[in-house]
């Protein structure tokens, strides 16, 4: 144990265990990432509709072969990289696409964009994503697609998803946006078998110096039908000059070189960054694990977390009896953000009852239940763990969660002030 138990809460004055709200320190951008972008800078390829070897190629290659896959397409964003998955596996107007009822918003928006009814599954209390029950609970004969998300880092339980998905003629397309250097069963994610994406976006644990996706796949046709839809549905050919012949209705969907170039230096770092995360991270969690009334995340056997957000699940009955819910986190996370724990809520509410989302939804209200339970009770930690020096920071966290936990009593007076 340590000092973080003394000492009077900083949310009622007292000095709060760091001098202020924990800055986000991510990406690490190093000097080889500088110079393989200032490379690009230099060779004037930008684009990647070019016939000539590009960073876009070479980070293609790369992430097929970290993954062990035949083919990975570069593409804009994650939510893009959805989006074309899903239609070059055929899914559009009148399809039904069951997404996990937690997760980000664009795994719902891709499927709207591509003419398909987003149906969302609740989700597991420990896992935090859909399984093959409830999966199972949404499928109706306009099924046609199943986007499993590895929410967090960890992986969806794959083997038993894919079955229902199999038993049904549904294709499953892989939200990996979060889960870069995540195993399910000993394999990567993404290498799974199934078409899986992958976001670069800068805060992912696989960043780039702003937006980008990765689709990957074994699927040839698939993979082919990507690249078309990438570059306005045109086949470039390395042989000879563009044509300027739109074979399918496609998007100005590509990655640029200078986001390739960049990710393509960060992905030598992915698993040395990876397993000092694992190691800061379990460091962390096993300091807080037997405090009463937190659950914190977990990894099941058979699974390897990637840690890209850490959710903490609060038994709020417990430690505050008979105060309000919502009142009772408002005040917790009140009290770790003024001792310098930045912590977050990730997502507000069940995706169909996102305002842009809710005419769409067929399902009744209140349709799921645990993914309710699981906003309303829990807080996260985002990106200040992803660096591989956040080792300290996290004990300092540790010590934050301790001294807020002993002075337990004083939030549960507060709680109840605000909850009237
Ligand atoms: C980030 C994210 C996306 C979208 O990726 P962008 O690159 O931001 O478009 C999709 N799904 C999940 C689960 C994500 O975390």
């Amino acid at each position: 144990m340590n000092g973080g138990s003394v000492g009077e809460l900083a949310l009622t004055g007292g000095e709060p265990v760091l001098g202020s709200l924990a800055p986000v320190n991510w990406p690490r951008t190093t000097d080889a990432d500088r110079a393989a972008v200032l490379s690009v800078l230099d060779s004037n390829l930008f684009v990647s509709d070019r016939t000539e070897a590009t960073a876009v190629e070479r980070l293609e290659r790369s992430w097929a072969e970290y993954l062990g896959v035949r083919r990975c397409v570069g593409v804009s964003n994650g939510t893009t990289a959805i989006e074309l998955a899903l239609l070059a596996h055929g899914i559009g107007p009148g399809d039904e696409v069951v997404v996990p009822a937690l997760t980000f918003v664009g795994t719902a928006m891709a499927v709207v964009h591509v003419g398909a009814t987003p149906v969302y599954a609740d989700v597991d209390p420990v896992t935090f994503t859909m399984t093959a029950d409830s999966l199972a609970a949404e499928i109706t004969e306009r099924t046609r697609a199943v986007v499993p998300v590895h929410l967090h880092g960890l992986s969806a339980d794959l083997a038993a998803i894919d079955e229902v998905a199999r038993r049904h003629g549904c294709v499953v397309v892989e939200d990996a946006a979060q889960a870069h250097g995540a195993r399910y069963r000993g394999v990567p994610s993404g290498a799974t078998g199934n078409t899986a994406t992958f976001s670069l976006q800068m805060t992912k644990n696989l960043p780039t110096c702003g937006e980008g996706g990765l689709v990957v796949t074994d699927d040839e046709r698939v993979a082919d039908r990507i690249v078309q839809l990438r570059q306005f549905g045109e086949t470039i050919r390395p042989d000879r000059p563009r044509r300027y012949v739109s074979h399918r209705l496609g998007f100005n969907a590509k990655l640029s070189n200078v986001q390739a170039a960049y990710t393509s230096s960060q992905l030598e770092r992915l698993d040395e960054y990876h397993a000092a995360r694992r190691a800061n991270v379990e460091a962390f969690l096993a300091r807080l694990r037997d405090l009463d009334g937190l659950t914190c995340p977990s990894e099941p056997d058979g699974y390897e977390h990637a840690w890209h957000i850490l959710r903490f699940v609060v038994d709020f009955d417990r430690l505050f009896p008979g105060v309000d819910t919502g009142a009772a986190r408002g005040v917790l996370m009140r009290a770790l953000r003024a001792e310098g724990m930045p912590v977050t809520r990730y997502q507000m509410m069940p995706l169909a009852d996102q305002p842009a989302l809710r005419a769409l939804v067929r399902q009744k209200p209140d349709s799921w239940p645990v993914t309710q339970d699981v906003i309303d009770r829990s807080f996260t930690l985002q990106q200040r763990h992803l660096p591989p020096d956040a080792g300290p920071l996290l004990q300092s966290f540790a010590d934050a969660v301790e001294k807020v936990w002993s002075h337990r009593k004083v939030l549960a007076e507060l709680a109840e002030g605000a909850g009237r």
